[in-house]
């Protein structure tokens, strides 16, 4: 008997999983509509299932309403944002919490009907209707956590194994289900007095699903989906079929906005980014420090040494830039020799210190072709005393840039100066 039941259940999972994952794969063709509506309907059922209908298996007791249902829906909403992103896939978030709390209230208002009697046994089960009521509000509560939870978990381990989908699958839904199985069976057990039995029955069964959603979901992502692109397309759409939307625009940002020359952030990225930086640095209550940095003289280093060369000398500034600087600083092409660099977290002493070491770096590592030190000067000022927004504060440094190319050049200046070490 349990066997059968057993058998019974890898049907239900195999052809839940099946025609769902048809219905996503055809839905340009069909609509993503035809997937949603199949994904709302299935829902209710999954609820009744899962409050009423349990069979035995080898390993517990199990309703196939938690275990295969409910599970499917949770690993086909994450799989709706692999293929899709995070904009489409709130849709049945949001329409199933919404759905289900309508259905909720429109059951309080039907209890208070007078329903007819048709046939002897078949009167309305109110009782039936209550529990629904609470359950439902519940288990569409922690739909809503364990879809967000599923999708944060799933992006968060492609930081340790990106390419790596199917693993990812398995173990956002080992976790989320988990995690699920608590949440609900403390439901069922509260309003229902569904025994304790049945919370390791349904979590074993919920983690057979998900091995069995996760084999499914291999032979899908590695026979079936890639059939579709020639063979000489598909190393690449490879690559990009296995990232996600949020990867996909990181990697192509990443890769926008850099200067070609240097590698460091260009102009357009720093007009973008910069008065964000300042302006997080300053809600948080600290202060962001910016530094303007041109080389000193470089008209001769070109005239001297050529364009080529010159082009080296500014590779190899924006190099030091890149190491002397921390983590959280960054690093932009400000114009032909000029870079800025945006500190949060850095108040103008410690924005002075910094600057006093890269231009002490600079004047003693990076040197022309016949072995003349190359100087940079560089002006300091700081958000919030020169300004509270970013063109204000680059142009206290700008002023004090300026000053310090009329100070004699290779030296820092900041709001009281030039600035003297040692
Ligand atoms: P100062 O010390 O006053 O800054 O003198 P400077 O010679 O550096 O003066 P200025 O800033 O006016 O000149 C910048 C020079 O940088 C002019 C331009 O030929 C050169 N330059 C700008 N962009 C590039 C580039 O991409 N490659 C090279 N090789 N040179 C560049
Ligand atoms: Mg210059
Ligand atoms: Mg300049």
């Amino acid at each position: 008997m349990e066997m059968l039941n057993l058998a019974l259940f890898i049907v239900e999972a195999v052809a839940y999983f099946g025609l769902m994952v048809t219905l996503l794969h055809f839905r340009h063709r069909l609509g993503l509509g035809v997937f949603l509506t199949a994904l709302g309907v299935m829902h209710f059922m999954e609820t009744y299932l899962a409050a009423v209908f349990y069979v035995s298996l080898p390993f517990g007791d199990v309703s196939p309403g938690s275990s295969v249902f409910f599970s499917g829906k949770l690993m086909m909403i994450l799989m709706l944002y692999l293929w899709e992103d995070a904009a489409t896939v709130r849709q049945p978030i949001y329409g199933l919490f919404l759905g289900n709390l309508l259905t909720v209230a429109i059951a309080w208002v039907l209890q208070l009907h007078q329903p007819l009697q048709l046939a002897s046994n078949h009167t309305p089960d109110v009782d039936f209707l209550k529990e629904m009521g609470w359950l439902m509000v519940w288990g569409t509560a922690l739909l809503y956590v364990d879809s967000l939870g599923i999708i944060l978990l799933y992006e968060k381990l492609g930081d340790y194994f990106r390419r790596r989908v199917v693993l990812r699958f398995m173990i956002s839904g080992f976790v989320l289900l988990t995690f699920d199985q608590v949440g609900f069976f403390a439901a069922l057990h509260y309003f229902l007095d569904v025994p304790i039995a049945v919370f390791w029955g349904g979590w074993k069964a919920k983690m057979l699903s998900v091995c069995l959603f996760g084999a499914m979901f291999a032979i899908y992502e590695y026979r079936i989906r890639r059939l579709g692109a020639d063979a000489a397309a598909r190393s690449i759409s490879d690559v990009f079929g296995d990232l996600t939307f949020r990867e996909r625009y990181n990697d192509l940002l990443e890769r926008t906005g850099r200067d070609m020359l240097t590698g460091v952030y260009d102009r357009t990225r720093m007009e973008l980014e910069a008065p964000l930086m300042l302006r997080e640095a300053l809600r948080q209550g600290l202060f962001a420090t910016v530094l303007i940095i041109d080389a000193d003289h470089f008209k001769d280093v070109n005239d001297g040494y050529g364009h080529l060369q010159g082009d080296e000398v500014l590779k190899a500034i924006a190099g030091r830039l890149g190491t002397t600087l921390r983590s959280n600083d960054r690093v932009f092409r400000f114009g032909g020799e000029e870079f800025v660099a945006v500190c949060p977290g850095t108040n103008h002493e410690e924005g002075l210190l910094l600057a006093e070491r890269l231009r002490w770096t600079i004047a003693t590592s990076v040197k022309t072709p016949d072995d003349r030190p190359v100087t940079v000067s560089i002006g300091v000022a700081t958000a919030d005393e020169d300004g509270v927004d970013f063109t204000t504060v680059l142009s206290a440094a700008d002023r004090r840039l300026y000053a310090a190319k009329k100070s004699g050049r290779n030296c820092v200046v900041g709001h009281s100066g030039v600035v003297k070490l040692g």
